[in-house]
């Protein structure tokens, strides 16, 4: 008889030639369990979703309770959902009076779509603008917007005006012109290896956004909710997007992505033509109710508060002349080795140590450090010394 993970090579459709391949039977807090029993304790959160640690009992009885209430009822926009009406509210309680219209996706991906297409009827332009070594997404709009060549190529033709600019690069903002719909960005770059843009660049994006009256996009979905320290990347820079994006850690598990704008904006996806963006499961009830219970945690844990302290204590103790840097907000964290062939080794010992960790897609040669926010002091050392044991 074949196993599992045999099974899985066979039927299940693959992307990488080398997965992990680990078979999780439960995943609890800080850890994962496989079948045999051995423990993991997670230092990415399944790319930065499980911001609470993995089935955190409040979400998982929010998602029982709503099961047993409704699942599926209706597509997109037709019935008032109450999971999806208080989780919206919830939300843009915390955004600026500007963002206070949520559409609810499936995912990260689905959230681009839809702010691009929102920006093509805001302004009534087709130009995008986005940056080197962006990941906002794998389907055919949202890898237009993408900022690797590598990833692109096979699949073209993708959307025809597009323009990429040099992250963080001021002089490259005059680009941005009165053709441009919108900039998408991510305030904190996550798959380059950790990111950081200076105060000046992303005033300046916002400041030439407005001149030539382009939309500007901040993709949060794996900056939101917390993982920088603060509840949204942008309040590190005190600069407000015209639409942000959310994913990952929005369905606390579950399956939930958004794009946030004005309710007049917004609306112009109900006319001309009607139904302007489309979905059957977008802001599902179970989802919805699950982010909503994670949200709610986040809050009353008072979780992102400790956030920056959890992160300076990994960057202290990772001190090691094989590390050639360290980027770092928050808990988001990457290290720099020499090559990926040096990262894999010190990765694969960690895994084979128990503790789970990766490396970016753009950045092969850097260790991904973002586990969940619950991670505790002696599990940071722990973490720590297999980390430091495993270079050596
Ligand atoms: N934007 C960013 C910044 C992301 O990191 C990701 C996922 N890695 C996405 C968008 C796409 O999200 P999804 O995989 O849910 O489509």
């Amino acid at each position: 008889m074949l196993s599992n993970r045999q099974l899985f090579l066979a039927h299940v459709a693959q992307t990488s030639p080398a997965p992990l391949l680990l078979e999780i039977e439960k995943a609890e807090g800080m850890y994962m369990f496989d079948v045999s029993g051995k423990k993991y304790l997670d230092l990415i959160a399944g790319i930065s979703v499980s911001n609470l640690g993995h089935s955190n009992p409040q979400v998982v009885q929010a998602v029982k309770e709503q099961a047993e209430k409704y699942m599926h009822l209706m597509v997109y926009g037709e019935f008032v959902e109450s999971p999806q009406v208080k989780y919206a509210k919830r939300l843009t309680e915390f955004l600026p009076a500007n963002l206070n219209n949520v559409y609810f996706t499936n995912s990260g991906a689905e959230a681009t779509e839809g702010a691009m297409k929102l920006a093509k009827r805001v302004t009534g332009r087709t130009q995008f603008v986005s940056f080197k070594n962006a990941y906002h997404g794998s389907t055919q709009g949202a890898l237009s917007v993408m900022g690797n060549e590598g990833f692109k190529r096979k699949f073209r033709p993708l959307l025809p005006d597009t323009l990429q600019l040099e992250y963080g690069n001021d002089n490259d903002l005059e680009k941005i012109s009165c053709r441009t719909a919108a900039v998408i960005i991510e305030p904190i770059q996550a798959e380059s290896g950790i990111t950081i843009p200076s105060q000046k660049f992303l005033s300046q994006l916002r400041k030439r956004c407005d001149e030539v009256n382009a939309l500007l996009i901040f993709d949060e979905a794996q900056t939101g909710l917390g993982r920088t320290g603060k509840m949204f990347a942008f309040e590190h820079y005190g600069i407000t997007p015209d639409i942000l994006l959310l994913a990952k850690a929005l369905g606390g598990g579950m399956p939930l992505g958004a794009f946030v704008s004005s309710k007049e904006k917004m609306n112009l996806l109900t006319e001309n033509p009607v139904l302007g963006h489309i979905t059957t499961f977008g802001g599902h009830p179970v989802c919805c109710a699950a982010g909503l219970a994670a949200f709610e945690v986040l809050l009353k844990e008072n979780l992102i508060s400790r956030v920056e302290a959890k992160g300076k204590l990994f960057e202290e103790l990772l001190e090691h002349q094989k590390i050639k840097s360290k980027h770092r907000i928050g808990l988001m964290m990457a290290l720099e080795f020499e090559s990926f062939e040096q990262n894999k080794k010190i990765i694969d010992k960690c895994i084979e140590r128990g503790v789970l960790i990766d490396w970016f897609l753009f950045a092969a040669h850097c260790m991904r450090i973002a586990p969940p926010f619950v991670i505790a002091e002696e599990e940071i050392k722990l973490a720590c010394n297999v980390i430091l044991e495993s270079i050596e």
